[in-house]
């Protein structure tokens, strides 16, 4: 059993606070690691690291910071089995998964290689007589992300890789459930060039994520997990003077129009719906059938959601693995318990799954549910495991007005051969990330991701040109040389004649 450790000023540090955490195995529930859960003394030490790094790093030239990104680049390549297994074993999803989860994430390092160009502002000559003005983009100084269990490499990817080459100094705390793989990385980081502090990683829970809000060092906070935490995050950081962007929970809708090729959209909505076992923020966990679509999906899904191959991570064979932990497993099945008290029919039952060999194992199979209504809590809540349910919708109208009046707003899609239902679809939907025959629209790594309402709290999306904008702030020089200056004073507006 491995004992964690932390990463600050470029070394591996022991936990003091004398507060551990389990790590689990999901495929077989045995306690895999132990991993310390830091105070705010670890958090400070982590925060006094940063604050000695800062100002030469961010003296260093972007393009000297940049090259450390392209090696970071290929050692995760390098080491991208190594990183995908501790992903797998911690977490449960399928290898494969988690491998293009890394790529997800690796594709944001490649981004973050091209910051020279991106810190680029904008010259104007003579915008007085003699005057030149130019805008450029500098670090805010000391930064910290906050990141939840279901992608382990993916989400810390999203923030640090943009931060640090912009010239901030970085603190992360991984989730306590999943936090040898962003360990990893913050080591290979660290190896790729990074020098001490720059990149900090601190082990904890909730006691060092309010001692990372409290830090008047930290002007920056990233954070992505649930709704009732990044809502908790936003509201203390930014009364405390910091930047904010908090990543939430999500109830994704898929809207599936009778005119849309059924086959495709079956198959779009089983891995939307149950890859990586649900455990996804933009997981298609409802699917708005409009007409006559309700019946054709649900004949297809039904037969589909029961032959779903669930097995252990490492399984080649399997489609979906466990849930995450023994709690959350329990959550995911008193959902399912409330549906049906509730009055939705459970086409499909997952519950009850027992693998021979993984005993101990967190698993649950895929369900599935018809004609669930909006006042259901497993309409309402965001269950985030392996469960869709179909609600029947009678039109276009019904369907989108359904989605807007969700309180989530992460992402939504249409399926549909119509492109004026799609081109409407896309211009009136209330999400942050739209699909049009593509059920999960996580944008690119060059562009933008973020939801709206109460999936996001801030301004700022993440990653892409909004993750330079929120880890920089712009300045504007107005420059004019003494050689032109007029002796006298001036005592009205300036007004650049
Ligand atoms: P979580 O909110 O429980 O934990 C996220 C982070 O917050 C962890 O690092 C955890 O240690 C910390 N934390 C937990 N409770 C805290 C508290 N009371 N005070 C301060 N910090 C606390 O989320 P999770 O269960 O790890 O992740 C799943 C959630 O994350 C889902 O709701 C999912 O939709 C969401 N998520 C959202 C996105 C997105 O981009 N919007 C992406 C991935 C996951």
């Amino acid at each position: 059993m491995a004992d964690l450790h932390h990463f600050i000023d470029g070394a591996r540090v022991a936990g003091t606070s004398g507060r551990v955490g389990e790590v689990f195995d999901p495929s077989t529930g045995v306690v895999r690691a132990h991993v310390p859960l830091a105070s705010a003394g670890e958090v400070a030490a982590a925060v006094a690291s940063a604050v000695r790094a800062f100002p030469a790093w961010a003296a260093t030239p972007p393009v000297r910071r940049a090259r450390v990104m392209f090696r970071f680049k290929e050692l995760i390549e390098k080491h991208a089995d190594e990183l995908s297994r501790l992903v797998t074993g911690e977490h449960g999803k399928v290898l494969s998964d988690a491998l293009g989860s890394l790529t997800r994430g690796l594709e944001v390092v490649e981004f973050a290689c091209g910051m020279p160009h991106l810190l680029k502002g904008e010259y104007a000559e003579n915008v007085g007589s003699e005057i030149d003005s130019w805008s450029a983009r500098q670090p805010l100084g000391i930064c910290a992300g906050i990141t939840p269990f279901n992608f382990p490499v993916m989400v810390p990817l999203w923030m640090f890789p943009i931060a640090v080459t912009a010239g901030n100094c970085f603190i992360l705390k991984p989730s306590e459930k999943v936090p040898s793989a962003a360990l990893r990385l913050v080591e290979l980081a660290f190896e790729a060039g990074l020098p001490p502090g720059v990149l900090n990683l601190v082990n904890g829970d909730a006691e060092a994520v309010d001692a990372l809000l409290a830090a008047p060092e930290i002007g920056a906070i990233s954070f992505v997990g649930s709704t009732p935490v990044a809502e908790h995050v936003w509201r203390t950081g930014t009364a405390a003077g910091k930047r904010v962007q908090a990543l939430g929970g999500a109830k994704n809708h898929m809207v599936v129009m009778p005119d849309a090729d059924m086959d495709l959209a079956t198959d779009a909505l089983m891995g939307a719906a149950y890859g990586s076992a649900g455990e996804r923020c933009m997981a298609v966990s409802v699917a708005v059938a409009v007409g006559a679509a309700g019946d054709a999906l649900v004949s297809r899904l039904a037969p589909k959601a029961r032959s779903l191959r669930v097995g252990a991570g490492t399984d080649s064979e399997a489609e979906m693995g466990p849930l995450v932990t023994a709690a959350h497993k329990a959550r995911v099945e008193g959902y399912i318990a409330a549906g049906v008290s509730e009055g939705a029919a459970l086409v499909v039952d997952g519950r009850g799954l027992a693998l021979q060999g993984h005993e101990g194992g967190f698993f649950t199979g895929a369900s599935l549910f018809d004609h669930v209504r909006p006042d259901m809590s497993i309409y309402r809540d965001e269950i985030f495991g392996p469960v869709l349910s179909v609600v029947r919708a009678e039109s276009f109208d019904d369907a989108l007005a359904l989605v807007n009046a969700h309180p989530f707003g992460n992402g939504a899609a249409i399926f549909t051969r119509d492109g004026d239902a799609a081109r409407a679809f896309s211009a009136n939907v209330a999400a942050g990330m739209v699909g049009v025959n593509v059920p999960i629209p996580v944008p690119m790594a060059f562009m933008s991701f973020g939801g709206w309402k109460r999936s996001l709290f801030g301004d700022h999306h993440i990653h892409g040109m909004e993750g330079v904008r929120f880890y920089t702030r712009l300045k504007t020089v107005t420059s004019r040389w003494p050689a032109s200056i007029r002796a006298g004073a001036d005592y009205i507006m300036p007004t650049m004649k």
